[in-house]
């Protein structure tokens, strides 16, 4: 799908609630010049994520956002599949940090889930962190990106840098956690690279199509 090249000074609304995904989004933004606006900054109201599949729940937030604020907006609907747990909680991570949020309690959730079937080895305890971002037009166009980062899940949790599940996640090729990493180490992204997390490596495809080069 067509949609408007975004260059220095074109206003984007990031369709986030969520303060760890801004301040990545943020972070991976900063070398094209975007006015950058959240959701939350605009107190537009959070829409409810009803769908069953990442690019469903992205497609609602970034369409609510777009039509909200009237400019184009890009969501982010992301979370953790565990292989032993089959794909396990998925779209339903950040449920399973009930309500009001507590990711202490939904690591432990997904600790005692892998306990329960015996899950101590590193190659029982696989899991990837999976991104689907939308770039939606307030006229109702759209477009999808994926990232997928693999790992293993450690416990207990390590480091208290990241958000969400990122103590207990230690991708591929790292001995570090997302929580242990600093922003820039966990992106691992400059224009041009293929990123390291999940939400880095949508991004770096969004951005091989959606900025104007040159
Ligand atoms: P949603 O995309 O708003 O449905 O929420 C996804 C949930 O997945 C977040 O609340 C986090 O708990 C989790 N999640 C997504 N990306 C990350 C990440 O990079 N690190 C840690 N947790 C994440």
């Amino acid at each position: 799908m067509t949609l408007p090249r975004l260059k220095p000074g074109t206003r984007l609304c990031i369709a986030t609630h969520n303060a760890g995904k801004l301040a990545e989004f943020r972070e991976l933004f900063a070398p094209f010049g975007l006015e950058l606006v959240s959701a939350g900054e605009l107190s537009l109201p959070e829409p409810e994520e009803t769908g069953t599949t990442f690019a469903e729940n992205a497609r609602t937030k970034a369409h609510a956002a777009a039509k909200g604020a009237n400019m184009l907006a890009l969501s982010d609907d992301s979370g953790i599949c565990v292989d032993a747990l089959n794909g396990e909680p998925g779209v339903y991570t950040a449920d399973w940090a009930g309500v009001p949020r507590d990711f202490g309690r939904a690591m432990k959730r997904v600790e005692d889930a892998l306990q329960a079937i015996g899950a101590n080895s590193p190659s029982q305890r696989r899991a990837s962190f999976n991104a689907t971002l939308c770039l939606a037009h307030p006229d109702g166009r759209d477009v999808l990106y994926v990232g997928r980062c693999d790992g293993t899940l450690v416990w207990p949790p390590r480091g208290d840098i990241g958000h969400g599940y990122d103590p207990m996640f230690m991708p591929d090729g790292y001995d570090q956690t997302f929580g242990e990493m600093t922003r820039e180490t966990k992106n691992n992204w400059s224009p041009g690279q293929q990123g390291l997390s999940h939400r880095a490596r949508a991004f770096a495809k969004f951005i091989e199509e959606q900025i104007e080069h040159g």
